[in-house]
């Protein structure tokens, strides 16, 4: 097998013994030596927040269980580990989404990626703070989600990888970073990092989301299942089957870069060659980033015009969980007792949007943004 495939198995629900099958057969034929050689294994899912499954936020726990049987049946120490967004506990997320059951019936580590040591690296000239668990394991799996998402448009294996950063490290990073190039580029440098720590990149789409991701949108039944030893092969195919151009997503060129592909050139199986999903990704599409290709004297105008922020609605439970994520403090408690985002402060993170539990953040758009996209 060439390292630029990707390989996909339709799968159309989280049946443990189909998606342990088509696990299985991608490692043979990965044969990857550090896959015999190395003792311990750390799997990598996306636990965003606690999420309950139906919401089709988070890495299904079937996939999570396929792969720890599949590295358990080889003697392996299986961590499972990853840092949640936000000021959520980590325990609640675990419990939500399925991780302190699959600990409870294996005998596996959960790791909780917010509190364990980290190591900070340079790439490209910028720092990261990065886990130490990364280095800590021979064999890494890195278990994404299929998902739009409101700021960097879409995400899968790549983004994946920012829970990789600490904690609340990750809320200062949206803070020191607040374009969508500018996170783009930090993005990018964890990705310079983990690279080539990362074995194998697995992406759960066999329900995904469209919409407003990566926690706001509609799930989406894919019946899909991705799997890849390059990252940004993997979220090149992945993206473009949901309807994205590789300059949609503002990490992905660079990152193909990087590994020197040619997107034409990825290898797909033949049925999926030229495979297009049914996802509603307008709501994701031309962001701020948008307004780089305006000429100067033209986009303070259009910014009069083209504008967007989150608002609170009235869905909101009071968690207080956007109140204490935001980087920049820009929403804060009101005397009716409800949150309210100063727009003034706002950098546009989409922390709020992406974090709520209770999908209450909306996207308030211009009627010229509404337009644009249409
Ligand atoms: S908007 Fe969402 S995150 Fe913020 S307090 Fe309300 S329910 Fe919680
Ligand atoms: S209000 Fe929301 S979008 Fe604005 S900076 Fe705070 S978390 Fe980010």
């Amino acid at each position: 097998m060439k390292n630029h495939s990707v390989q996909i198995r339709a799968i159309e629900s989280y049946d443990l013994a189909q998606i342990q099958d088509a696990i299985s057969f991608w490692f043979k034929e990965l044969r990857d030596p550090k896959l015999n050689r190395s003792k311990r294994v750390l799997i990598k899912p996306n636990t965003l927040g606690a999420f309950p499954l139906e919401r089709a936020v988070t890495t299904h726990p079937v996939i999570l269980e396929a792969l720890i049987r599949y590295f358990l049946a080889r003697k392996k120490e299986v961590w499972l580990g990853d840092s949640p967004g936000g000021s959520v506990p980590v325990q609640k997320v675990w419990d939500v989404c399925g991780l302190q059951d699959l600990a409870d019936r294996y005998p596996i580590r959960l790791l909780n990626l917010s509190t364990h040591p980290f190591r900070e690296l340079k790439y490209n000239g910028i720092s990261v703070k990065i886990s130490e668990a990364l280095f800590q394991c021979g064999i890494v799996v890195n278990a994404a989600k299929y998902k739009t998402h409101s700021l960097m448009a879409f995400t899968g294996a790549l983004k994946n990888l920012y829970g990789l950063v600490p904690g609340m490290i990750k809320s200062e990073y949206h803070r020191q970073y607040p374009d969508t190039r500018a996170f783009a580029e930090m993005l990018l440098a964890i990705y310079g990092i983990a690279r080539t720590k990362i074995s194998y990149n697995i992406i759960d789409g066999i329900i995904g989301m469209d919409g407003a991701g990566p926690s706001g949108g509609n799930p989406r039944h894919f019946g899909l299942l991705l799997g890849s030893s390059s990252i940004a092969a993997i979220d090149s195919v992945a993206s473009r089957m949901m309807g994205f151009k590789v300059s949609d997503v503002p990490y992905l060129w660079d990152a193909l870069h990087c590994e020197g592909i040619l997107p034409s050139k990825i290898e797909v199986p033949q049925s999926f060659r030229h495979h297009r999903l049914d996802a509603d990704i307008r709501a994701v599409k031309l962001t701020k980033d948008g307004l780089r290709f305006i000429p100067g004297f033209a986009a303070a105008a259009f910014k009069k015009v083209y504008y967007y922020y989150p608002e609170i609605s009235s869905r909101c439970v009071r968690c207080g969980i956007c109140v204490k994520s935001c980087p920049v403090e820009a929403i804060s408690w009101q005397a009716t007792g409800f949150p309210k985002v100063d727009t003034d402060k706002c950098i546009k993170c989409m922390c709020c949007h992406e974090l709520c539990p209770s999908q209450a953040v909306d996207i308030h758009k211009s009627f010229v943004a509404k337009r644009i996209q249409r």
